[in-house]
């Protein structure tokens, strides 16, 4: 039985051709314009060098992302899959049509319309789904009247290098380190460095896997402010990835990564999940609130 509720709250509605607009201009502008907090993460990189190719590699990537910009032509040959973060205010009303609907008709048309490449095909034949989609959309539904919308265009090399494990509880901090560094360890070049780290700890495996996509959205070396430990494990995985000598393009170097950054939540008492999902120098993502 339909029950009506009377409320006094305001609804807010939002037309799916305001969301389709909005995602296709997201994910043109994010494959063309490198965000500033990336470049000048790549900048400072530079100074601290000290491999005369590995600065040859970031002087290159900075230029490309320049020519990128000015031209706007694609950063990179990737154009990745389609990521899209939704945060939905629970007093917003889509009429019109359907959200993901909507978002997968912004996707389609970015990757048309903006010649982008399309990445997306069937896990067996390998045929190509020739629009980009379906596009991989997380809904986060909050209080108000607000629609936020993140586009990520993820890049394959990167994404095929990142892992999760059900650590058991005894592994510790030191487990988890371990974790993270090992699977930046056999990454090596593959995932097109310096990279971004984003590590996800507790909840369950795929809440982790979810936690560490998003902790690559923070501005690049913003740290966790709000738990002091994971600043500490941020900065100590920083060094100690830093460490590795992979290098700019995997060329060697003192800079294979630009940050690390770590999301946590409370898990299970058997369990320590963890996932690091690591991002190539190429750190694309846009946003925007309807
Ligand atoms: S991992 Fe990044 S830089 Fe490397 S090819 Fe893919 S999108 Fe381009």
């Amino acid at each position: 039985m339909d029950v009506e509720i009377k409320t006094k709250t305001k609804v807010r509605r939002i037309n799916v051709k305001k969301i389709t607009k909005a995602v296709k201009k997201l994910f043109i502008e994010a494959n063309t314009v490198l965000g500033e907090d990336v470049v000048e993460a790549l900048r400072q990189a530079l100074t601290r060098e000290e491999s005369e190719t590995g600065k040859q590699v970031l002087q290159k990537i900075i230029e490309n992302a320049d020519i990128a910009r000015r031209k706007k032509m694609p950063i990179c040959q990737d154009t990745g899959l389609a990521v899209v973060f939704v945060e939905m205010g629970q007093d917003v009303h889509i009429v019109g049509g359907e959200l993901h609907a909507a978002i997968e008709e912004g996707v389609r048309q970015a990757y048309a319309e903006g010649y982008l490449r399309k990445s997306v095909c069937d896990p067996f034949t390998r045929e190509n789904t020739t629009d980009n989609l379906p596009a991989i959309i997380h809904v986060d539904i909050v209080a108000g009247t607000h629609l936020k919308i993140i586009a990520m265009p993820k890049g394959g090399g990167s994404e095929n290098c990142s892992a999760a494990k059900m650590l058991t509880p005894s592994a510790g901090i030191d487990g988890i380190k371990k974790f993270v560094v090992d699977t930046v360890s056999s990454a090596s070049a593959n995932p097109c460095p310096p990279i971004i780290v984003g590590v996800g700890i507790g909840g369950s495996l795929e809440q982790a896997c979810v936690m560490a996509k998003k902790a690559l959205l923070r501005p690049v070396g913003e740290t966790n402010r709000k738990d002091d430990r994971l600043e500490q494990i941020e900065k100590a995985l920083f060094e100690s990835i830093n460490n590795l000598g992979i290098g700019p393009a995997g060329l060697g170097g003192r800079i294979t990564a630009l940050a690390v950054h770590i999301e946590m939540m409370p898990c299970h008492i058997a369990s320590l999940p963890v996932a690091v999902n690591i991002q190539c120098h190429v750190a694309r993502h846009k946003e925007t609130a309807l």
